[in-house]
């Protein structure tokens, strides 16, 4: 018998991955003992054997994403039945070629899941004063139940004053405080999308989050922080790292469940991981450098023929080699992007059923 079991680990969601083929992590050590004379099936097994370039399960964010958007149409359709159609305004003040292509997708994610949307542009010299009397009628216009402005705004904006004054209840990025209280406590609220999004792939994926050590690397109020409430709220032991945390790699290899939300491409290495962890990687770091492409990505055809046309490539924080010995990966492009946009449809669905006294399933608790 040939086992193939290079970077292989007993991980504690009580499973291994060997390709595509799950075997329990107990009936695979008890295979290894009574091969290698190793009668201590928990501790970590590493066998080298031939080499295996992609040992992860890679957790396909479009499918996921593309799943809950299917969950929020049914929902939006059976509400529409009762007369309610969700709506959401966006709010996208100047021009950002980044946040216009973001906007773009978010209101052509509306028309598909059947939300009413509305974008709102405000010229580049738009003033607190004015942004906030916008806010305001929207926090007042019933038919708009998710207001979402879009960041980064003109400089000359206070972007902490307009987003405190966008109403809790219509709050779908979940940004205000209150919502970040609420979910500090464990309150029914809006959460953030990316944050909630990465929780909708564990669970989706059956990665076990309770009992679990869980390491976030970058703590913003967007990303770091949330994630790792959501994930004390799912009872994983969390470790929150950043800038002037010591000894990085070795507080991320304790990890069973590695977040990398940082923002620097392809930082976090196979010496950071874990074997068997999984791993989400949250960042979206544009690559224009040929050579240091060529350093992550020599030999991949078609990433080369993408970065060829397009002179540039997006690229996560975790290092392409991580795919070797972690038990699943989140892809860059194709893991927690897709599920940002998803649940914003999905925050958009659920504030219209809050404001309307009906209850939400909370499927973004762990
Ligand atoms: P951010 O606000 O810039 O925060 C980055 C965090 O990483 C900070 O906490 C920072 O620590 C930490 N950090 C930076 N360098 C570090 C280092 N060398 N060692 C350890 N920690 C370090 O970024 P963000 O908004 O959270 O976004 C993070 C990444 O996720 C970005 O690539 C962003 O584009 C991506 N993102 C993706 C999505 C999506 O939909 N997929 C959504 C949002 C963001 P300090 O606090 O000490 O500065």
């Amino acid at each position: 018998m040939h086992f193939k079991l290079s970077g292989l680990w007993r991980y504690s969601s009580g499973c291994l991955q060997a390709g595509q083929t799950k075997i329990s992590s107990r009936s695979l050590a008890i295979m290894i003992s009574a091969l290698y004379d190793n009668d201590d099936w928990r501790r970590p097994v590493t066998i080298e054997s031939q080499p295996n370039p992609m040992a992860a399960t890679i957790l396909d964010g479009i499918k996921i994403g593309s799943d809950i958007r299917s969950e929020v149409a049914a929902e939006v359709k059976t509400m529409s039945v009762a007369g309610v159609r969700p709506g959401l305004a966006v709010v996208l003040a100047g021009h950002n070629p980044a946040s216009e292509i973001y906007v773009r997708g978010k209101v052509k994610a509306c028309e598909e899941v059947g939300i009413y949307s509305e974008k709102l542009t405000p010229a580049e010299s738009v003033t607190t004063a004015e942004l906030l009397a916008l806010v305001e009628e929207l926090n007042r216009r019933d038919e708009i139940d998710g207001i979402l402005v879009q960041l980064p705004l003109p400089p000359q904006v206070d972007a902490k004053k307009i987003l405190m004054a966008v109403d809790p209840a219509k709050d779908v990025d979940g940004f205000h405080p209150v919502n970040v209280g609420f979910l500090s406590t464990q309150r029914p609220g809006l959460v953030p999308c990316t944050p909630a999004g990465i929780l909708e792939i564990l669970k989706r994926s059956k990665i076990a989050i309770a009992g679990q050590e869980a390491v976030v690397v970058g703590r913003s109020d967007i990303v770091g922080k949330p994630t790792a409430m959501l994930l004390i709220n799912g009872n994983a032991t969390v470790t929150v790292c950043h800038s002037k945390t010591r000894n990085l790699p070795a507080v991320c290899h304790r990890a069973d469940i590695l977040v990398a939300a940082i923002g620097r491409a392809a930082m976090i290495t196979r010496d950071f991981v874990k074997p068997g962890a999984t791993v989400i990687d949250v960042g979206m770091n544009k690559v224009t450098d040929p050579a240091e492409f060529k350093r992550l990505f020599a030999g991949n055809a078609r990433r080369e023929a993408a970065f060829r046309k397009r002179g540039s490539s997006l690229v996560g924080d975790v290092h392409p080699e991580v795919a070797e010995i972690a038990g699943a990966i989140t892809p860059v492009p194709g893991g927690v992007g897709p599920l940002t946009i998803a649940m914003l449809m999905f925050n958009t669905v659920k504030a219209a059923k809050m404001r309307r006294g009906s209850h939400v399933p909370e499927f973004s608790r762990a």
